[in-house]
């Protein structure tokens, strides 16, 4: 399994990245099969880095904040109108309310991603399962109905905690996972508002108690030091870690 990071800027696109997007890939039955982790602001053109978007076989979407899947009205332009023709349809797992919020983000009279997209809705299929990837769905603590995954692909397990404060959910998602692709969106030295985000230390807290293997820090806001971020980190985690770039590969 390949997982790379399409986009990694939290909360917004920053200058050296788009908001969130992860494509996995893996080998299954004679093919490739890729899903896609968010989609968020940007996202869709740093995709067409690493795989043609035709090729991806499901999207996943944590959250309807913007930065993890506004992107998708524009896949459904592309979906609709590309001069090869136009896409088959594919699963989009998102919250209730998905469908309806990024039909309205494609703009009056704009492309319905449902035409391009058969959505199902986490709180009633917490399971996706395509290919050789089963995405388990866990509610986390966020001020929108936000869901981290439990990603399974043939005895290797990624662990993605979508947007979250700090909640025993997290070592659920994590539990001994090969990569635990972790937010850290805020920082020790500041007072922060509850059930929205984690800080490095708190990401390092979670690592430590599910025993991941490895921890890939994401979601870092360009108005945030990553230095700061990074050394909260190394306070709660003497483990194996990365602070995730833009066009990261990991390979399992
Ligand atoms: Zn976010
Ligand atoms: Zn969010």
């Amino acid at each position: 399994m390949k997982l790379t990071i399409v986009g990694c800027a939290g909360s917004y696109p920053g200058p050296d990245s788009s908001a969130s997007c992860y494509l996995l890939e893996a080998d299954h039955e004679g093919r490739t099969w890729r899903i896609v982790i968010d989609l968020g602001n940007g996202a869709l053109g740093q995709l067409q880095r690493y795989c043609d978007p035709r090729d991806v076989d499901a999207i996943a979407i944590s959250h309807l904040h913007p930065d993890h899947c506004i992107d998708m009205a524009s896949f459904a332009v592309l979906a609709k109108y590309h001069p090869d023709g136009s896409y088959r349809k594919i699963p989009v797992y998102a919250p209730r309310g998905g469908e309806d919020y990024l039909g309205w983000a494609g703009g009056p009279g704009g492309e319905d991603p449902a035409e391009s997209s058969e959505f199902h809705v986490w709180e009633d299929e917490p399971v996706m399962e395509v290919g050789p990837f089963r995405v388990t769905a866990a509610l986390v603590d966020h001020p929108v109905t936000a869901f981290g995954m439990r990603i399974e692909v043939e005895g290797h397990v990624i662990g993605y905690s979508g947007d979250t404060g700090p909640t025993d959910v997290l070592l659920d998602i994590a539990r001994d996972a090969d990569l635990f692709l972790c937010e850290a969106s805020f920082v020790e030295s500041k007072e922060n508002p509850p059930h929205l985000h984690l800080t490095g230390a708190e990401a390092g807290q979670v690592s430590a108690t599910a025993a991941v293997k490895r921890l890939l820090i994401t979601h870092v806001p360009a108005w945030t030091d990553a230095a700061e971020v990074e050394a909260d980190v190394k306070s709660a985690w003497s483990g194996a870690y990365d602070m995730v770039r833009c066009g990261d590969v990991f390979t399992l």
